[in-house]
């Protein structure tokens, strides 16, 4: 990287392509995306040890031990604490699934029943802690479905923020929708007349529109944001760290995958030395990566639209990142394994789950069950988490007809679909 590095700073925050100035963690935080149109990444990684966690015992304290090298020196240093204790301190629960050395990591418990609380309640509370201008700073959020929701339940009624949702027309169910327009005051859902990746790039061209944002002062939440996917790996690191206490052994995971920040937060967790061991990711019909993993060139295509919506991501975004950490194609390709899962082995791994294993998963985590089954068909050893990514009552139209009961919502959720809902329609125009 022939850009200078800041002097006397704990860590540096870097684009993926290298064009753009060399940022403090909180500016990179603050900006989402790098005005090369590149992913940030920190210029170097801590590396810890299973003694580093000693006397850890939740999540916060989990969060906090892992994120805080990359704070130090940072202006958020001091609220660090209280951010890790605030944003979604429910520790997920690691459940039994069905069979010997079988997991389900439940990352459904937050406001709006979807794994991105977690990353979402964090990044409201790290922007927070940052100074603030006079003007509100918007936070444009482009959603497959459950980005968009977990950063308005986090930002709604949050003084100086005000939020624009993106979601693509008629591609997010039903509840989905009625979630992201739910919330009113500070928060504006808009449906947009094209796919989550016509969504994407939206957000994209506004973020990356200096002159526009010096006008408005703009914020991403989206799975771009550094700020999101370091408060994933720490779920990771809990989880992998309380399994190796109970049981002295590594946790493989299965992990659902559209955008890729999930599981990049569980690979980066891996890296920094967490006792997990193989992550393989599982995708819907959208092939790109599954492509990919095997052998194939990557080829972002036009999403295709699934059961599990909010995989269904033509271009993942956090692919760059991947290919930063790993330049090397045939490394990269030994790092990670992808599969994909179709509709109609969604619908099966449903029933089949609820059948064989006693669990009514979401279309989503389903994808990562149905993979599961087939690595334990060949004969895979050692233990499995697959991610339950959202709560199945977000998906009732798909699961209640396979599984014939209703699925109770959870009481946040339930008290948001009692809530009256809106969107306003807007071209697929970054102008408009
Ligand atoms: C966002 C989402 C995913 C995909 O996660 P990525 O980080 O984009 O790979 C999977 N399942 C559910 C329920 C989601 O909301």
């Amino acid at each position: 990287h022939c850009l200078p590095r800041r002097q006397g700073f704990a860590m540096n925050t870097l684009s993926t392509r290298g064009q753009a100035p060399v940022v403090t963690l909180s500016q990179a935080i603050a900006a989402g995306l790098a005005p090369d149109g590149g992913l940030y990444m920190p210029d170097r990684w801590p590396t810890f040890s299973v003694k580093d966690f000693a006397g850890t015992r939740s999540l916060p304290d989990v969060a906090l031990r892992l994120l805080q090298p990359f704070f130090a020196d940072e202006v958020i240093a001091p609220a660090l604490p209280a951010i890790c204790n605030a944003a979604l301190a429910i520790d997920p629960p690691l459940a039994r699934f069905g069979a010997p050395n079988d997991y389900l990591l439940e990352l459904f418990h937050g406001p709006t029943a979807a794994f991105k609380d977690y990353a979402a309640g964090f990044l409201a509370g790290c922007l927070s802690a940052l100074p603030q201008g006079d003007k509100p700073l918007t936070i444009v959020v482009a959603t497959s479905g459950d980005t968009g929701a977990a950063v308005a339940a986090a930002f709604h009624n949050r003084p100086g923020f005000r939020v624009a949702i993106l979601y693509p027309d008629g591609r997010v169910s039903p509840r989905q929708a009625h979630q992201l327009g739910c919330f009113g005051d500070n928060v504006r859902a808009f449906k947009v007349d094209g796919s989550f990746d016509d969504c994407q790039a939206l957000a994209k061209t506004l973020l990356t529109d200096a002159a526009f944002r010096a006008q408005l002062p703009l914020g991403s939440a989206n799975s771009i944001s550094l700020g999101r996917l370091l408060r994933q790996a720490a779920y990771y690191a809990h989880a992998a760290l309380s399994h190796q206490r109970a049981t002295g052994n590594v946790l493989n995971f299965v992990i659902p995958t559209g955008n890729l920040g999930n599981a990049l937060a569980c690979l980066l967790a891996k890296r920094m030395g967490l006792p997990i061991g193989q992550l393989v990711l599982a995708s819907n019909a959208n092939t790109v990566l599954p492509d990919f993993f095997a052998g194939g060139d990557y080829h972002p295509k036009p999403s295709v639209a699934t059961l599990a919506n909010a995989m269904d991501v033509g271009a993942p975004s956090n692919f760059e990142r991947l290919q930063y950490l790993y330049p090397d194609t045939e490394t990269l390709r030994h790092t990670l394994r992808a599969e994909a899962v179709s509709d109609a082995q969604i619908r099966a791994a449903i029933v089949r789950t609820r059948d064989e294993r006693g669990h009514v998963v979401c279309p989503h985590t389903a994808c990562a069950a149905d993979v599961l089954d087939r690595l334990r068909a060949r004969g895979e050893p050692g233990d499995w988490a697959i991610v339950a990514t959202a709560h199945p009552a977000k998906f009732p139209e798909v699961v209640e007809p396979l599984v014939q009961h209703t699925i109770a919502a959870p009481p946040a959720l339930a008290a948001m679909f009692a809530r009256p809902s809106g969107a306003e329609r807007l071209a697929n125009d970054a102008a408009a």
